[in-house]
């Protein structure tokens, strides 16, 4: 296998396959897996460590479900011809056709990792882990993911070079003037001199997940209220007002980052054609806020 071909492959696993529901396992797993070649000589990987370490990085980086298989991937990885399990004999046939259960894999204790082959492609180049890693990153999360993401797998990254993405590059002016040049949430609008610093313009559907670069799919956000808003620390509802996850917590900054904007509305847009789109928010409160949300008075 060369460089390319793996590459090729990895392209291939990562599309989006589930239509409209966000299917971060196998990336995640892979950007875990990338993560522990590099640190450690230990090709197989114990479940029991799989199930422990990956996790929380489904909880924290995943969309909001009610159970966290960590056991799906670990298993339907294989089927992509780079990773493999062994001890697999002792779980019978059922291995091959259908997942076998969580518990199965901890009794017998099955390791899985990448294919000989892979994995020594990927110790020879670590240039060749970092490239695959941002090929994920790219396909699966948006930016304000990557140095959050990087860190929980332990890898270390010079991503600026590849921050290019097939992406309108009007985008961010049309949604940036939408917004009249200020934080959709807050308001905030700090320039140095004449140029606007921190404000950012966010995709409600990820651009991952097919969401079009309109006007009506974008909110104009400074740095911070991209990022809690990437992570689902907050949404918005169909009245347009914004609604803080009940998972959000902390002392300073949580009051004035969050709830204090909880059920209010959002800074409309200049224009009525600009608002954005139910399906879009949609999208977001089911595959990007962590539910549940806190109430919400009338009239608050
Ligand atoms: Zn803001």
């Amino acid at each position: 296998m060369t460089p390319d071909e793996l590459k090729q492959q990895i392209r291939q696993i990562t599309v989006w396959k589930r239509g409209e529901q966000r299917a971060p396992h196998k990336p995640l797993l892979l950007l875990y897996a990338l993560g522990k070649c590099l640190d450690h000589d230990s090709r197989m990987i114990p479940y029991a460590e799989v199930d422990r370490e990956l996790r929380p990085l489904l909880i924290e980086f995943g969309p909001e479900r009610k159970s966290c298989h960590t056991e799906y991937p670990f298993q339907r990885l294989k089927n992509d011809g780079i990773w493999e399990l062994d001890h697999e004999s002792n779980l019978g046939r059922r291995a091959s056709n259908s997942d076998v259960k969580k518990s199965e894999l901890l009794k017998h204790n099955v390791h899985g990792g990448f294919t000989e082959e892979t994995f020594q492609l990927l110790r020879a180049n670590p240039a060749l882990v970092s490239e695959l890693a941002l090929e994920i990153l790219n396909q699966h999360f948006p930016q304000t993911f990557y140095a959050d993401l990087l860190d929980a797998v332990g890898l270390e990254i010079q991503f600026e070079q590849s921050l290019r993405r097939r992406r309108d590059p009007a985008f961010r002016e049309r949604v940036l003037m939408a917004y009249q040049y200020r934080c959709a949430v807050c308001g905030y609008d700090v320039r140095l001199g004449s140029t606007q610093v921190a404000l950012e313009a966010a995709h409600i559907k990820w651009h991952q997940a097919g969401g079009p670069d309109l006007e009506t799919n974008g909110l104009a956000l400074c740095s911070m209220h991209h990022k809690l808003f990437d992570r689902g620390a907050f949404t918005i509802n169909e009245a347009l007002q914004f609604c803080v996850s009940q998972k959000a917590n902390g002392s300073t900054g949580l009051s004035e980052w969050l709830t204090s904007f909880h059920g209010l509305p959002l800074k409309t847009p200049q224009s009525q054609d600009y608002l954005p789109l139910n399906e879009h928010l949609e999208w977001h409160r089911k595959e990007v806020f962590h539910g549940p949300g806190r109430n919400l008075v009338e009239n608050a």
